[in-house]
C-alpha cells in the first residue's frame, strides 16, 4: 500500500505551494482530505498525480492544481457560504468544507451523488451537503452564496447563479464548448453589478443543463 500521506504532502509541497498558491487555509485543506477515498480503489495509487483522473458515469475528479486555482480566484475564506456545481466524486467540495463554513455541492449524475455523499458521511465532512438536480439552477434554498464555482463548462453564466451570488461575492466557473476552447471567468457581484473577467484557458466536462448545455446524443 502506498504511503498517501507523503504522496498527499509531496503533491501540496510540489503541485499547489511550488505553484505559487499558498494560503494557509487552501494548502491546510489539501493536506487533510484522503483524495485516494475519492476514486475508484483501483486508482488510488495514481491519486496524487498532478492530471485529472476518470470516475463513473464518463466523468472526471479534476486535477489538485485547477481545484486549487479556483477555490484561490474565487477568494474562499473562513466562515463563507459556498456553493459547487458538478460535485463529481466530491473531492472539491470536500477540499472547500475544510475552508469554509457550509458547502451544497450539486450533481446532476445520480450515483455520483450517491457515491460523494457517502464519502462526507465516512469522513465526518458534516458541513458540506450533496445534492442531486440540475447546478444551472443552483440550489436557491441556501442562497446568498459568498463563492459559486462550477466544475464544468457552461455556454454561459447561468443567470440562476448570478441571482444566487451575495453581494460581493465572487462566481468562478469555466465558459466554452465542450472539447472546444474553454476559458475559466470570473465574476464580481458589488450590489446589482456584476464584474467580469476572463482567466485562464482550461478544459472541462460540459455543464449540462436547463442553462448550460443539451444533453448529448450517443
Ligand atoms: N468537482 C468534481 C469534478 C467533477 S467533473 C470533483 O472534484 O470530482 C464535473 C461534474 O459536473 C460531473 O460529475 C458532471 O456530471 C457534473 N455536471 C455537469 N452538468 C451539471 C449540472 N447541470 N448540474 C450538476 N452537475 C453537473
Amino acid at each position: 500500500m502506498p504511503d498517501f500521506g507523503a504522496l498527499r504532502e509531496r503533491m501540496v509541497a510540489q503541485q499547489i505551494a511550488g505553484r505559487g498558491l499558498v494560503g494557509a487555509a487552501l494548502l491546510g485543506a489539501f493536506r487533510e482530505v484522503p483524495r485516494e477515498l475519492f476514486v475508484a480503489p483501483d486508482l488510488a495509487g495514481e491519486a496524487y498525480e498532478d492530471r485529472p483522473l476518470p470516475i463513473e458515469a464518463g466523468q472526471t475528479i479534476s486535477q489538485p492544481y485547477i481545484v486549487a486555482f479556483m477555490i484561490d480566484a474565487a477568494r474562499v475564506r473562513p466562515g463563507q457560504r459556498v456553493l459547487e456545481i458538478g460535485a463529481g466524486s466530491g473531492y472539491a467540495a470536500a477540499i472547500l468544507g475544510r475552508i469554509a463554513a457550509e458547502v451544497v455541492a450539486i450533481e446532476r449524475h445520480g450515483e455520483l451523488a450517491r457515491l460523494a455523499a457517502e464519502r462526507m458521511e465516512r469522513l465526518g465532512y458534516d458541513n458540506v451537503r450533496i445534492v442531486e438536480g440540475d447546478g444551472t439552477l443552483g440550489f436557491a434554498a441556501g442562497a446568498p452564496y459568498d463563492a459559486i464555482l462550477a466544475a464544468a463548462a457552461g455556454r454561459d453564466v447561468p443567470e440562476a447563479l448570478l441571482d444566487q451570488l451575495a453581494d460581493g461575492g465572487v462566481l468562478v466557473m469555466p465558459v466554452g464548448a465542450p472539447g472546444g476552447a474553454q476559458r475559466l471567468v470570473r465574476v464580481r457581484r458589488r450590489g446589482e453589478r456584476f464584474d467580469r473577467e476572463e482567466l485562464e484557458a482550461v478544459r472541462f466536462v460540459p455543464l449540462i443543463g436547463e442553462q448550460g448545455w443539451p444533453e448529448q446524443r450517443s
